[in-house]
């Protein structure tokens, strides 16, 4: 399969009041593989995936997708994980799932489809008629990953989908994600766990205190020998 650069993030500055988040932050994507963007709590993760995201603006820099200014079209091919629970508690998995899938411009048929595939290869589908506020944090996180994904996004950002996951899920999922990006997807997650993200990834993006540090293969980076120079930082 051909990979292309789909995401271009260059030189993204923001602030909260005086104090500056992001430093100059520029990275690219590629379809057709797993991106991890690595640091510490606080170093800038969230608050570039909203950017990206159009959630929040930067206030200079740009954020391109495949070479154009990102449109609220090309948004409608972005499935976005927040960190936070995003679920309507009261609302059963599978109805949530469909119902983002038919927010997202999915006949009725299609969303419960990819909803029922979804679920099943998340290993929820016994859970489909429960509400959300019934599952654990890790059926829930899996639940917000399958509705971040029933509309096939060309590209997926998702904000630390691996945290609280138990060993098992964590392969379900990372399973889940490669199937994607054999399929032709961009896959951008955020993790503070280094070791996990470089096991698991094709890319990296390092940031720390708001700057890249590193960006740029896993086999690469390796090669640099930035990755042990990191570790200490990132931890
Ligand atoms: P975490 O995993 O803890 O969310 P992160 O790498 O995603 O870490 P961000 O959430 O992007 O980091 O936060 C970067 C910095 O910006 C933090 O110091 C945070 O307190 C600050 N910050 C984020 N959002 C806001 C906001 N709306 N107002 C003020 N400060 C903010």
């Amino acid at each position: 399969m051909v990979m292309t650069t789909v995401l271009n993030v260059e030189a993204v500055n923001r602030s909260f009041g005086d104090r500056q988040v992001l430093k100059d932050v520029s990275f690219t994507v590629d379809s057709g593989r797993l991106t991890g963007f690595v640091g510490a709590n606080g170093a800038g993760k969230t608050t570039t995936m909203r950017i990206i995201l159009g959630v929040l603006a930067a206030d200079t820099g740009t954020v391109t997708w495949r070479g154009n200014p990102i449109s609220k079209n090309d948004r409608q091919l972005f499935g976005y994980m927040p960190e936070e629970r995003g679920l309507y508690p009261k609302m059963t998995v599978g109805e949530q799932v469909v119902y983002l899938g038919r927010l997202h411009g999915l006949s009725a048929a299609d969303a419960k489809r990819r909803t029922t595939a979804l679920l099943e290869r998340l290993e929820l589908a016994e859970r489909a008629g429960d509400p959300v506020e019934k599952l654990s944090l890790g059926n829930q996180q899996r639940a917000q990953i399958a509705a971040a994904l029933v509309h096939d996004p060309e590209l997926l950002v998702l904000d630390e989908p691996f945290s609280g996951l138990d060993p098992i899920a964590v392969e379900t999922v990372l399973a889940v994600l490669r199937e994607r990006a054999r399929t032709g997807a961009a896959v951008l997650f955020s993790s503070h766990q280094l070791e996990l993200v470089e096991r698991l990834c094709d890319d990296l993006v390092i940031i720390a205190d708001g700057t890249v540090r590193a960006a740029g293969s896993r086999a690469g980076l390796r090669e640099q020998h930035a990755l042990p120079r990191f570790r200490i930082e990132v931890d």
